[in-house]
This record gives C-alpha cells, structure tokens and sequence, in this order.
C-alpha cells in the first residue's frame, strides 16, 4: 500500500520577515525549511514503509549503535524546485531521482522507497512549506530538496538492516554563481580516487563524498575550485568531478562525456543533456576520455569547449586544468563558452518554465 504522510504544521515556523531575509540571500544548504518528512522501513512481518509522517523540522534521535554511524550504509537525491509565473512549483524528472534512490539502495543494501511514495513525500513537503520556494524571476533561486536514506538499526555487526530511516528536507538555494556563470579551474587527483571497479562509485551514497574531499583539498591548495576524479586502477581515464559528470565540445560538432563504467554516478543533468545535443547540432558521445586527450585537445584546439553538470550548479565552464607539474592552457573565456551557456540557458528555462516543456520533463509538486 502506497505511504501516506500525516500532517502536524511546525508550531513556531520561521517569521514570514525572517524567511524573507533568508529568501533574499540564501546561499546553499545553509538555512533550513518549517518541515521534513520521515519514514520508516521495517523488515519482517511483511511491514515494509510505514509511519510516513510531516513534522516540524528539528533534531532527531537516533541510537549510538545505528548502522549508519559505523558502516555508513546512507544514500541520497538531490532535486531542485522551481516555482512558475503562475505560482505553480515544479521539479525536473523526479522520477530518475526515485529510480536512482532505488539503484543505489540496491548496490548499498537498503530497502527500495517506491517511485509513488518518493514523488508523494516531496509534494507534501514542498505544499506544507512553499512559502519557501523562491519567486519566479528571482535569478536562479530554488528551493533544494534533500530526500535521503539510512540505515537505522541498533546493532554493532555488519549485515543487512532491518530498520532503515528515509527523510527529506529542504533549504532555499541561490545560484552559486554572482553575475553569470564563471569558469572553474580544476586539479586533476592523481593520487586520490572517489571510485572503483565493483566499487559504489555509481550509487548516490554518502561515503563516495567523505573520500572524495581529501582530493578536493588538495586541489583548493594548488589554487583549484575542484578537483577532476581518474578512473583508480590506471589513472588514465577521467571519471568526473566530486559531485558533477563532465562534457567536452569538440570542434568536430560532437558532445562527449566519459561513458557509465560503474564508477561514474549517473547523473540526471548528464542524461538530459545528452538528449539535448541534437538541439545544438551536436552528437553525443558516450566513451572513455583520456586525460591525455584533454590535455592535448584543449591545446590544440580540438576541444573548443568543457563543463560540468549536475542539479547544484546545473551547468558550469570549466577554463583551466591543473595537476601535479603542470597546466593546461585556459578554455572558455570570461563567462564560458557558447554551447556551455546555451546549454545551460536551455535547462535552466525548461526548469524555471520559461519555455514550453517539449520533452515532457517537469513534474508539478503544487
Ligand atoms: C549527484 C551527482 C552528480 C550529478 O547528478 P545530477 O542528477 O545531475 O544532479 C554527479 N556526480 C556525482 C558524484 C553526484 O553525486
């Protein structure tokens, strides 16, 4: 039987004045919203999700010995909420999301959250606290949703849970880029890796994230926004970023990104933009990419153009390239380059409903 959430409103919700000083400057991920959900998954006695519920946002407990805080078996979504110039809220294929969740409560041995009840959870969350998703034409603002899943039983051994805890929350997002998009520089890791063969490199789970930062670190050191992931066991291929899949233009009219081995999260902004490579005259291509080749290319002028993507950042221009004795000459100019911003524009308009949803993409929360 599908979850339902029984409702109880937060009783002193943020001031509408205060969530109108956040709303105005926002940041990411910094202030939170009136309400989460949660619910429950119990194994045995065919009891599966139960006690979907809609309470005021605030601390939970959980007991010292939850799996989670020693095996870390946790995943993950990550979507954004838009509202319309007719007040309506939206999101972009939630559907991908719930079946991603699914995807990698499977390779992270966690109960599956059915596509019916995780699209249920986030129209319920964002009706009870739309007041705080942006208004439409406030720059890029949105509301970030934060659904994710973990396990919650007490028991010190490492086998499948039988209790698992999913929630979402939310917070009011701004673009992360003041004035238009700027191009990141990034560093390649050669020595770290967020990802292996067999690994859980393609599941949205928190882990791949704490052993992704140390590689980050040392790219902020050498003066890098990111740092750009190889593939582990040759370093030679690149993977993606921290948190975003990467594009390469080439000046032969093709859009390449490094295809799905399985140490790469498939993202949903990756597979939306492949299907939007026809748009731009471009045709897609899925294959490994040598770092070498990324090198070379931008040097020569065989890739005119990179940028990575994900639902944070939506889509940003890559210009430099960084690593251990050495660095690529500048890409993208001042503000990125031409298919990087129209790209960009293309799925920000789709989102923000400034244009007609041919694909069918949007998903109508309120
Ligand atoms: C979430 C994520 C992405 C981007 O996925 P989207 O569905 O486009 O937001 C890319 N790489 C990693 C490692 C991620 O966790």
């Amino acid at each position: 039987m599908a979850l339902s959430f029984a409702a109880t409103s937060n009783p002193s919700p943020v001031s509408p004045e205060r969530r109108a000083e956040i709303l105005a400057a926002p940041g990411f991920g910094q202030f939170m919203t009136d309400h989460m959900i949660r619910a429950t998954w119990t194994d045995g006695e065919g009891e599966g999700w139960h006690s979907g519920e809609l309470t005021a946002y605030g601390n939970i407990s959980i007991s010292p010995a939850a799996s989670v805080l020693h095996y870390a078996p946790e995943i993950f979504e990550g979507l954004k909420a838009y509202r319309h110039e007719d007040g309506s809220v939206w999101t972009f294929r939630p559907d991908k999301n719930a079946e991603r969740l699914q995807a990698s409560a499977r390779r992270m041995v966690l109960p599956e959250l059915p596509t019916e009840d995780f699209l249920e959870s986030l129209r319920v969350l964002v009706e009870a606290d739309q007041a705080w998703v942006p208004a439409y034409g406030d720059g890029e603002k949105s509301l970030y949703l934060r659904p994710f899943m973990f396990g919650s039983q007490a028991f010190i051994g490492l086998k499948p849970v039988n209790e698992a805890t999913y929630m979402v929350i939310a917070s009011p997002a701004a673009s992360i880029f003041k004035g238009g998009p700027k191009p990141i520089t990034l560093w390649v890791a050669e020595q770290y890796a967020r990802a292996g063969a067999g690994g859980t490199g393609a599941a949205k789970c928190g882990g791949n994230y704490a052993s992704a930062l140390r590689g980050q670190l040392e790219g902020a050191e050498n003066g890098c926004d990111q740092a750009v992931f190889l593939d582990s066991s040759t370093h030679t291929y690149v993977d993606e970023l921290g948190g975003m899949n990467v594009f390469f233009v080439t000046k032969d009219g093709k859009l390449v990104t490094p295809e799905l081995t399985g140490t790469i999260l498939p993202g949903i902004t990756r597979m939306s933009i492949l299907e939007l490579a026809k748009e731009f005259d471009l045709t897609p291509e899925e294959r490994k990419v040598e770092i070498q080749e990324w090198k070379d290319g931008v040097a020569s002028g065989d890739i005119l153009e990179v940028f990575a993507c994900g639902t944070a950042a939506i889509v940003t221009p890559i210009g430099g390239l960084k690593w251990q004795g050495g660095e690529a000459p500048p890409t993208a100019g001042e503000h990125g380059g031409e298919v990087t911003r129209g790209i960009r524009e293309r799925l920000l308009s789709l989102q923000q409903g400034r244009t007609e949803d041919s694909y069918g993409w949007m998903h109508r929360l309120v």
